[in-house]
């Protein structure tokens, strides 16, 4: 038998290799930046096309390249940063590995140009695919620039598994916050198919994370400082009153590198000990120095974990210093007062809802089996009384508790299936198999059990409903409705609203502008850290406008890495959870019977829009076994 083993061509050993440092357009970005700084760069602009995946280019002031260095760049195990194991301990610079170049010229269209200081011309070399394909002297800036074009060009099965340009986005900016975050005595800018995202100029930490994170963020900040022989901690922890209900602005550096720790964010977030509501998450961004050789730096340059020494001493000083930095602030909370606020509020909202009921507006004229088209005006309640008055519906025009989409049952019907039109608008085969008739619940036979259950008298015997979850589902389906008929009314504001958020939330909330014009907002004006609204769907009121935005812009940065992406379908929920009524609301009979009618109109009663089974029913049969009749 003949031999079979043959070594692998440079350029496919290459390409098998880049699968590892380059999963997506953000790897390229990390890698690009960490060489920047590594290069000893003050400036570093990213320039993207499509998301990376037509265009990454990082420009950096830095050293430069001689022209053989810059040719050697791209030949794996090439690297300018150790020179034997030993160094591997002292480690004060981002790569070692020499395999980033590499790995990215085996899967793109690059070109470099790159200039030493004192040197009058530059090179530029241009590779496809690790084929060089030109090398020329140019004249250039000091620094390096290098341009990454169409990535995974010659993997059509890795570029097919790109997500949409949104979620690449996201990925890359998450990138690009975490090193500008660390450094901030070197300017950034960010600019995305032309349009600036990021323009960060050289600063400290706190205007740094104010740049990333917006304006409003400087009155959160509660600065951390501590030094030890073994650690030294800086930075910030967001006050208690600003946790978020997901985890988002949650970051620790080490020696200047972005790591994840769950042991590390768990003493910070003990250190907040009876100060958060349960469910929140405090916004941290820590920046822990120890000695180099104390950490194990033979990590994957591309994972974001690390292994300390002290683990145990540094979990102990961290939570310390946390805590005593939030007991001063406590203490003096009355010399916060140059907060304004009126920005308060949404968080206010959010950490009183669920201690303060919302109250109830009820139509006492309201008969849920009429069907009266008159159209009513649109509620204008306070924060606390519209949760549940004012959930009825993005299709607007009513005042109490009524889906009055259902008024014009085609359309909806229209929407998801081609079957038949109900004849009963507010009647659905659902319920007719659920009801003996519409008598009985018109009679009253619902019962809410502890402001959190509501139970009905069904032909079979009786149903369990989980208010809340019934609420979701039934804003779900209007909203969803409203948004893709686009027929959605919208309440003009007496006077435009503005609302700050940082670059990147404008951003995003400016790629699903159309949507959100869906649900009826309209907006007037976008600038780069806030945007100016002038109506608003009928469902919500003024008040709520912060919350539900940034509660949607979480859901949105949290369904961005893996689940299939919809804009709609995660703008219907986010809004669905923020408005619900939720448990320990009070509801009269009335608004009972409007909740349990929505419910079985909607097109999928049985589960809530996050999947939760929303009823229970028990029949007189399982009734009876449990008398053992
Ligand atoms: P590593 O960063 O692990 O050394 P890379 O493949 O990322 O490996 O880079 C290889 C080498 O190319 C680096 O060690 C450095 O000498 C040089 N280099 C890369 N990017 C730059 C840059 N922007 N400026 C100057 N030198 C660079
Ligand atoms: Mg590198």
């Amino acid at each position: 038998m003949s031999d079979i083993i043959q070594l692998l061509p440079d350029h496919v050993a290459n390409q098998i290799a880049a699968g590892e440092v380059v999963q997506r357009p953000a790897s390229v970005v990390k890698e690009l930046i960490e060489n920047a700084i590594d290069a000893g760069a003050t400036s570093i602009k990213l320039l993207l096309k499509d998301a990376g995946k037509t265009l990454i280019q990082v420009i950096d002031n830095g050293k430069g390249m001689s022209q053989t260095d810059a040719r050697l760049s791209f030949e794996r195990h090439a690297t300018s940063k150790i020179k034997d194991a030993q160094d591997l301990f002292n480690l004060n610079t981002k790569g070692f590995r020499g395999e980033a170049l590499a790995s990215i010229a085996a899967i793109a269209h690059v070109e470099l140009k790159t200039k030493l200081e004192n040197d009058e011309l530059g090179t530029q070399i241009k590779i496809e695919g690790s084929k060089i394909t030109s090398q020329e002297v140019v004249s250039t800036a000091k620094g390096t620039s290098i341009a990454v074009k169409n990535l995974f060009f010659n993997i059509p099965a890795r570029r097919n598994f790109l997500k949409s340009d949104t979620i690449e986005t996201r990925h890359i900016v998450d990138e690009f916050q975490r090193v500008a975050l660390a450094h901030p005595d070197i300017s950034f800018l960010l600019h995305h198919n032309g349009n600036e995202i990021y323009n960060l100029p050289k600063s400290n930490f706190r205007k740094r994370i104010v740049g990333i994170f917006g304006a409003k963020m400087n009155e959160k900040l509660v600065p951390i400082e501590e030094q030890t022989d073994i650690l030294t901690i800086t930075g910030f922890v967001a006050k208690p009153a600003f946790a978020k209900k997901k985890r988002g602005e949650q970051f620790f550096f080490v020696n200047y590198r972005f790591i994840k720790s769950s042991y590390l964010n768990h003493a910070v977030v003990n250190a907040f000990e009876g100060l958060l509501e349960a469910g929140s998450h405090p916004s941290y961004f820590l920046y822990l120095e120890v000695p180099p050789n104390t950490i194990d730096i033979n990590i994957h340059p591309t994972k974001t974990e690390i292994k300390f020494d002290n683990e145990k001493a540094l979990y102990a000083i961290l939570r310390a210093t946390v805590k005593h930095s939030l007991g001063q602030y406590n203490i003096a909370p009355l010399l916060d007062f140059d907060r304004d606020a009126n920005l308060d509020t949404p968080y206010d909202l959010s950490k009183t809802s669920s201690a303060s009921m919302p109250k109830i507006t009820v139509d006492p004229t309201f008969n849920p089996f009429k069907n009266d088209p008159t159209p009513h005006e649109p509620v204008k309640s306070t924060a606390t009384s519209s949760s549940y008055t004012s959930g009825s519906g993005a299709t607007g025009n009513s005042n109490s508790y009524t889906a009055n989409f259902k008024k014009d049952p085609g359309n909806w019907e229209a929407l998801y299936t081609n079957t038949e039109i109900e004849s009963t608008p507010s009647f659905s085969s659902h319920q007719e198999q659920l009801f003996e008739s519409s008598q009985e619940t018109e009679t009253g036979k619902t019962f809410q059990i502890q402001k959190k259950y509501i139970l009905s008298s069904i032909k079979s015997g009786v149903v369990l409903i989980h208010q809340s979850l019934a609420h979701q589902r039934v804003l779900y389906e209007e909203f969803l409705e409203s948004i893709t008929v686009k027929e959605a009314s919208s309440q003009q504001l007496l006077f435009p609203v503005s609302i700050s958020f940082s670059s990147n939330d404008i951003e995003m909330i400016y790629s699903i502008k159309s949507d959100l014009e869906g649900t009826g907002f309209v907006f007037e004006e976008f600038t780069k850290e806030s945007v100016v609204i002038r109506g608003i769907p009928t469902s919500i009121t003024e008040s709520q406008i912060t919350f539900i935005l940034e509660q949607l812009l979480d859901d949105m940065k949290l369904e961005v890495p893996d689940t299939s992406f919809s804009h709609f379908d995660i703008m219907a929920k986010s809004f669905a959870k923020s408005l619900a009524i939720k448990t320990g609301t009070i509801l009269s009979n009335k608004e009972q019977e409007n909740l349990v009618n929505d419910l079985f109109s909607c097109k999928e009663p049985n589960s809530s829009p996050f999947g939760k089974p929303i009823f229970k029913t028990l029949t007189l049969q399982e009734i009876d076994t449990i008398f053992n009749k």
